[in-house]
C-alpha cells in the first residue's frame, strides 16, 4: 500500500465513472482508500458490473452502486445511499464523459443537436446536477471533482466535440466555486494527460496524443491513473484548503509545450 502524504481519514465521498481496472476513477477510489476515505463507488452501466467488482478489493471495499447520470432514480437512490449511511459527504468525483461516435468523430462545424447535447448532458451538465445534490450533505464543506482535458483550452486534433464539452465543463467548475465557496465546498476540475482508457480509445489516433506526451513532456512520461488520484487525495484534503476553481494540470507538464 502506498504510503499518503495527506489524509482522509473521517471523510466519506462517492466516486463515479468506474468502468474497469484502467478507468481514472479506479486511480481516484485506491488512493482515497489509502489516504484513509470511505466511499460509495459507481458504475455507469450494469454490463460493467462484472469488470468492477473484483475491482473493490484495491479500493477497501466500497459499496458498488450502478449509476447511469441520465437516470434520476439511480442518482436519487445514490444520494440517499450516502445520506443514510454517513448523513453528510466530504467529497465527490465526477469521471466520465460520452459524445455519440459519428458526432466526435467529425468537425465540430459539422457535429448534430442530439450529438452534442447528449455529450453536454452527460460530460458538463451531469456534474452541475450531481453538485446540486450534494450541496445539502455537504454540511461541513466538501470538495467536488470533475475531469477534463487540454482540448478544452486549445485545438486538440481529434479531439472535436468534446473541446467545447469541456471548455464549458472548465467554466461550470468556476462558476459553481463562486457560487459554493461561502458554504465551504470547494470545486476543480483535473486535466490529466492521455490516458490508455475505454474513454480514450473513443478518440481516433489516441496513440499518437500518447505517443507526443510520452516523448515531449517535460518529464517525459504518461500520466497514470495513480497521479490523478495523487492529486485528488491532496485537492480534497486538508491540504488543498485554500484551493478552489482550477484547473490543475496533472501531465508531467505537456500543457506548457506549444
Ligand atoms: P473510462 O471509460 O474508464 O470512464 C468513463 C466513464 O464514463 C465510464 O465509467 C462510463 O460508464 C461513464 N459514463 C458514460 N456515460 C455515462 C452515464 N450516462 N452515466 C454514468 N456514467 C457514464 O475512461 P476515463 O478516461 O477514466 O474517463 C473518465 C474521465 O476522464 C472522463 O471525463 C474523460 O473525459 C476524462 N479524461 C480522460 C483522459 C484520458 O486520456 N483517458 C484525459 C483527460 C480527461
Amino acid at each position: 500500500m502506498t504510503t499518503q502524504p495527506f489524509s482522509m481519514q473521517g471523510k466519506t465521498g462517492i466516486v463515479t465513472g468506474l468502468a474497469n481496472a484502467d478507468s481514472i476513477a479506479y486511480g481516484c477510489a485506491r488512493a482515497l482508500h489509502q489516504a484513509g476515505a470511505e466511499m460509495i463507488v459507481t458504475y455507469g452501466h450494469p454490463k460493467a458490473e462484472s469488470h468492477v467488482r473484483p475491482l473493490v478489493g484495491e479500493m477497501g471495499d466500497p459499496e458498488l452502486m450502478l449509476c447511469d447520470v441520465l437516470d434520476q432514480s439511480q442518482v436519487d437512490a445514490l444520494f440517499q445511499r450516502a445520506d443514510e449511511r454517513w448523513g453528510k459527504l466530504d467529497f465527490l468525483i465526477h469521471s466520465m464523459a460520452f459524445a455519440p461516435r459519428d458526432d466526435l468523430h467529425g468537425r465540430v462545424v459539422d457535429c448534430s443537436w442530439d450529438g452534442f447535447a447528449q455529450a453536454m448532458n452527460i460530460s458538463c451538465h451531469s456534474f452541475i446536477r450531481l453538485a446540486r445534490q450534494a450541496e445539502p450533505l455537504m454540511k461541513e464543506g466538501g470538495t467536488l471533482i470533475t475531469l477534463s482535458y487540454y482540448g478544452a483550452e486549445k485545438v486538440v486534433d481529434n479531439y472535436n466535440l468534446m473541446g467545447p464539452v469541456k471548455a464549458a465543463l472548465e467554466s461550470s467548475v468556476r462558476y459553481m466555486a463562486a457560487e459554493l465557496g461561502p458554504r465551504g465546498i470547494r470545486v476543480h476540475a483535473i486535466s490529466p494527460g492521455p490516458i490508455r482508457t475505454r474513454a480514450a480509445s473513443g478518440i481516433q489516433d489516441f496513440e499518437t496524443l500518447a505517443r507526443d506526451a510520452e516523448t515531449r513532456s517535460p518529464l517525459r512520461r504518461l500520466t497514470t491513473v495513480d497521479d490523478v488520484g495523487q492529486c485528488a487525495v491532496f485537492l480534497a484534503s486538508g491540504a488543498g484548503q485554500s484551493l478552489t476553481g482550477s484547473t490543475l494540470y496533472v501531465d508531467a507538464g505537456h500543457n506548457i509545450r506549444a
